[in-house]
């Protein structure tokens, strides 16, 4: 993990933003023989990377767009990414209760289509339709591990139970869970194996074309570094235009629109383990998740957000519009006193110039720009779900100016720790527990959900848990952090609590506290004794 040691050579590829979408770049384009230096100026995925609603999904709501393209490849990207990732993702089924009053959001051209043909309707959406969205859900993406839409009769069900007995009728379909932080990482390592150099806490302050090579100034603690690139990537998510306007001073007219979604944590709501798709009289959608064993995550809003230097927060509107969607639903309300946490996230959409936040595009653009004389690759836009296509769209623009050593390869090409069979978690649980008997189940499970088959290089030869060295509560042991620090980058007990992990949930603040000064004591130790 030591910084690019020669920053005289000239790299291939500059990529600006360690979120998915420029680690999933660096890795692809790592593995096409180019030379690959990233740079994210705060932890990897501390932006909208760890802000999703974590989900791998063709998004139901955007057929209602006619957003055809990107809803076909993200389901089919679903189960490639599944194969890819056993550990981290896994399928879900999703209750979607239904009720005539559901309404349409009034923008969107299936609903002005249907208010044409059909007035009588009022803006609702009918039974029929959401049938029909579900058939296509089920066969424009190829499934072959996940199991087809059903119909549920509610009355007498574990689904049922927590719903309000309006609720008589639901659908259940498939997407897939993701655990979007780690997703991150993942790449960020597979691409540091195959030859990239991973810079965290290191910021482009400029950049500027010498002698057609990109001179790019880096920010890295109390130092500045200037290296040099025959081609940038600006994936800089919502700081996009910032870097087009601010860093690297072009004139481009494309922008980006700033979309801020929240979601709210509440203790567990509910005993099964399927999740609801919960339609509003607004004509909004919220998904309601089972999360973390003992919480239930409620999002998101759709919310204008004018200036990514604004740490995007769930404001307290924003809470309780989502305990009052939810509670539309669940026969016990859902209050704010129910909210363990909150998180917010700010989706770097292509201006499209579509009136609201909920219809602008959530599919990506890419652009090459050459006004400077040497190339840069903008990215907007894009999804959890297809960030290994838009890597592999990127490297097809990419190809155009740089030589590449071969075509796209990372489809079935597992990020590390995903070399397993995509419903084998469970049994490689049952090994490291039989391997290691000092684990509790819960312990195995979350080591298996985070590490896959690399747990066990974790835990090494440990006998019994003292030997994994100090424990920092919540089965958070001193061997976990260190293997965080020396390959996951982690440098703070923030990165690990809420990215690496989400331990935060468990762990106390004197405990975080404890976690943090341990960590600073070690990246001083480390530091001397690198002098
Ligand atoms: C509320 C919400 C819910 C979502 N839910 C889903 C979902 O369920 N499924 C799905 O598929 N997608 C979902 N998305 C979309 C998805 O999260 C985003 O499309 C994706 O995370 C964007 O990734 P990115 O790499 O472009 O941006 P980011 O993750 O924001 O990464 C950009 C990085 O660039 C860094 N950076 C900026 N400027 C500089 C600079 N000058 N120097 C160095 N580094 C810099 C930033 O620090 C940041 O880490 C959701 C988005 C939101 C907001």
């Amino acid at each position: 993990m030591a910084p690019h040691q020669n920053s005289d050579d000239p790299c291939d590829l500059f990529v600006i933003g360690g979120g998915i979408n420029g680690c999933g770049i660096a890795r692809d384009a790592a593995g096409r023989g180019l030379s690959v230096l990233l740079a994210e100026k705060g932890d990897l995925a501390g932006a909208t990377s760890s802000a999703s609603t974590k989900l791998f999904h063709g998004g139901l709501r955007y057929l209602e767009y006619f957003e055809f393209r990107l809803v076909r490849e993200a389901l089919i990207e679903r189960e490639t990414l599944l194969r890819a990732m056993p550990h981290i993702s896994w399928p879900m089924r999703f209750v979607l209760p239904y009720h005539r009053d559901m309404r349409f959001e009034s923008e969107t051209p299936t609903s002005r289509l249907l208010s044409a043909v059909m007035p009588w309707m009022k803006g609702r959406r009918p039974a029929w339709l959401i049938r029909l969205g579900l058939f296509l859900y089920d066969h424009l993406g190829g499934r072959k591990i996940l199991p087809a839409t059903s119909t549920l009769r509610l009355g007498g069900t574990p689904e049922g139970a927590p719903l309000q007995e309006r609720f008589e009728t639901a659908y259940e379909y498939s997407d897939c869970w993701v655990e979007d932080s780690r997703l991150v990482v993942l790449n960020a390592r597979d691409a540091e194996a195959r030859g990239a150099t991973i810079l965290t806490r290191s910021e482009v302050v400029s950049a500027e074309v010498r002698d057609g090579l990109w001179s790019v100034t880096v920010a890295q603690g109390g130092e500045r570094r200037t290296y040099r690139a025959r081609m940038l990537v600006n994936a800089a998510g919502p700081w996009v235009g910032d870097v087009i306007h601010g860093k690297l001073r072009l004139n481009s007219r494309e922008n980006v629109r700033l979309v801020r979604g929240s979601h709210i944590v509440t203790r567990r709501l509910y005993a099964h383990d399927k999740c609801y798709f919960f339609q509003g009289t607004d004509g909004r959608i919220t998904f309601a998740i089972p999360y973390e064993t003992d919480f239930t995550l409620i999002g998101t809003t759709d919310a204008e957000h004018d200036d990514p230097a604004r740490k995007p927060v769930c404001t307290e509107a924003e809470r309780d519009y989502l305990c009052a969607f939810a509670s539309q639903y669940f026969k016990r309300p859902v209050t704010p006193d129910d909210v363990v946490w909150t998180y917010s996230g700010v989706r770097p959409l292509y201006d499209d110039g579509a009136t609201s936040a909920t219809a602008a595009t959530r599919d990506y653009t890419l652009k090459v720009d050459r006004s400077a004389g040497a190339p840069v690759l903008n990215v907007f836009g894009g999804k959890i779900t297809t960030y290994r296509r838009l890597a592999e769209a990127a490297l097809e623009k990419i190809g155009g100016a740089l030589p590449l050593s071969s075509g796209a390869w990372t489809a079935g090409v597992p990020l590390p720790g995903g070399d397993f069979a995509h419903d084998g978690a469970p049994a490689l649980a049952v090994a490291l527990r039989r391997d290691y008997p000092f684990l509790t189940e819960v312990w195995a499970r979350r080591l298996v959900r985070a590490y896959g088959t690399e747990a066990r290089e974790l835990l090494g030869s440990a006998r019994e848990a003292a030997d994994l060295g100090r424990d920092f509560g919540a089965t958070l042991t001193e061997a976990e952090v260190v293997w965080l620090i020396q390959r996951e980058w982690a440098q703070t007990a923030e990165d690990v609590l809420w990215r690496r992990s989400k331990l935060g949930l468990r762990l106390t603040d004197a405990q975080a506290r404890a976690l943090d000064d341990w960590m600073a004591e070690h990246r001083a130790r480390s530091a001397r004794a690198a002098e």
